[in-house]
């Protein structure tokens, strides 16, 4: 039942913008009125562009990147270093590392940090995957680079994954200089994030 004093469709809009991180219901509510005021043409370009976001748009099965081919573009690649893993918690953080040009291995995106007051456990993200990866003897991992964010949900993801890759004699590093403490890799600029990578150090659980 719509109990709202606007018109259903209106509504809904609302409802669902509302539903997206980072907007709350009144952001949702002048973007549903902008929606309204543009263009037919516009909105439905909208429209199609979410739809072919999902249809089109899958996770690597090896990287868990997003991808449009089941085996990434840089998973597949002769030129990158497959012995060299950095992990990330979101395609975004691994974009923001491509887009330095200086990174020459592959990646592992968790999707997600532990984060156990909101119940994220491992197993709740890409780990048992990762770990999948520090087994599999066809590629002989030598590095694990921890690229998660320099938070307390980031720090105890990278506590974790060190302590995991432990029985594997993988040399295990962590991005931290320069990236501030409580900051988001996603947003770190390039020139930040090449000397972050550049100074990795050492980490053990
Ligand atoms: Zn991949």
């Amino acid at each position: 039942m719509n109990d709202s004093i606007l018109p259903q469709p209106v509504q809904q809009v609302i409802d669902d913008l509302g539903r997206l991180p980072g907007i709350g219901p009144k952001t949702a509510a002048r973007l549903t009125f902008h929606l309204l005021r543009q263009s037919k043409a516009r909105t439905q370009q909208l429209s199609r562009a979410l739809l072919e976001l999902k249809e089109k748009v899958i996770f690597c099965e090896n990287c868990f990147n997003i991808s449009e081919t089941p085996v990434c573009h840089i998973c597949s690649s002769p030129k990158r270093d497959h012995s060299l893993i950095c992990v990330v918690s979101e395609p975004l953080d691994a974009l923001a590392i491509e887009k330095t040009r200086e990174f020459k291995g592959v990646y592992h995106v968790l999707n997600g940090e532990m984060s156990p007051i909101d119940g994220i456990g491992p197993d709740q993200l890409k780990v048992k995957e990762l770990e999948n990866r520090l087994k599999d003897q066809t590629i002989k991992i030598k590095e694990l680079i921890l690229a998660t964010n320099p938070t307390t949900e980031g720090e105890t993801t990278a506590l974790y994954l060190a302590k995991l890759a432990e029985p594997y004699r993988v040399k295990v590093t962590r991005l931290a200089h320069g990236i501030p403490i409580g900051g988001d890799i996603e947003y770190a600029d390039e020139v930040t994030l090449m000397s972050a990578l550049a100074h990795r150090t050492a980490f053990t659980a």
